[in-house]
């Protein structure tokens, strides 16, 4: 019985894959990964490395979950060194916890290797620091992924009245909502927004705007791509970097 490792790709820029995931990585005999994690990783494999694509983004998943972890199970019987390869860190939102709980309850030995998680580090590329001296002292990285059913949000909204950068992943395609709800517990609709896409990739594109404006500004943009909600966004102005 092989060892799996639940390891995190970085945001898209191949460059911020860890030291430790590049190890591992270059010793894999089997490579499961998302559609998150940049490919060009994969190039890194020795020889005969087998890999298997069970390319998921937001909620369109190619497999389901309980699928993926059968497989993850199947793979670890077979080969000694099986790389579970995710988008960001797999344990913000990358239901890595749910992967490992499967090995567990089988007896398959696990670990976990943490990713720079897109929620800071795209946010980062567009020269916006989720924290910032006498702006914010905190900040929260929370599903825009709502339930279908509106009248059961997941989202505790009333808990979001205060000043903390609010980074929302999986969200474009609620940006409205998002933005709505915002507003109707009480933040100024002038209140800064941005969205950015595609974040640390050569195509990043930061879109700048308001409570009120940035849906129609920023709904085409192609994923993947967070919401940064804060005064943080102001700081883009003299910190933007990446796409300049
Ligand atoms: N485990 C991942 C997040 C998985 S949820 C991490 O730690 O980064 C998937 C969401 O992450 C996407 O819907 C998007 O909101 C965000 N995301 C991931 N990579 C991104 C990127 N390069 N640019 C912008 N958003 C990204």
């Amino acid at each position: 019985m092989g060892t799996v490792y639940l390891t995190g790709a970085g945001p898209g820029d191949i460059d911020l894959l860890t030291v430790k995931a590049l190890r591992i990585i270059r010793q894999a005999d089997v490579i499961i990964y998302d559609r998150l994690a940049n490919p060009d990783i994969l190039a890194e494999a020795k020889d005969g490395c087998a890999f298997i694509y069970v390319g998921k983004e937001d909620s369109h998943h190619t497999l389901p979950q309980e699928e993926i972890n059968e497989m993850i199970y199947q793979n670890a019987l077979k080969y000694d060194i099986v790389v579970r390869l995710k988008g960001g860190d797999p344990l913000v939102f990358g239901r890595g916890g749910e992967e490992g709980i499967y090995l567990h309850e089988r007896n398959i030995k696990f670990e976990f290797i943490p990713g720079v998680t897109s929620a800071i580090a795209v946010p980062e590329y567009a020269g916006i620091p989720v924290t910032h001296r006498g702006i914010t002292v905190s900040f929260r990285v929370v599903t825009g992924h709502e339930s279908k059913d509106k009248n059961r949000s997941q989202i505790p909204w009333e808990n979001y009245k205060t000043d903390d950068t609010i980074i929302f992943l999986m969200g474009l395609h609620n940006l409205k909502q998002i933005t709505q709800k915002l507003i109707e517990i009480g933040k100024p609709r002038g209140y800064p927004v941005a969205v950015i896409s595609r974040g640390t990739r050569a195509d990043e594109k930061t879109v700048i705007g308001t409570l009120e404006d940035i849906y129609e500004k920023a709904k085409d943009l192609p994923t993947p791509a967070l919401i940064v909600v804060g005064e943080v966004v102001n700081l883009h102005e003299q910190l933007t970097w990446f796409e300049t």
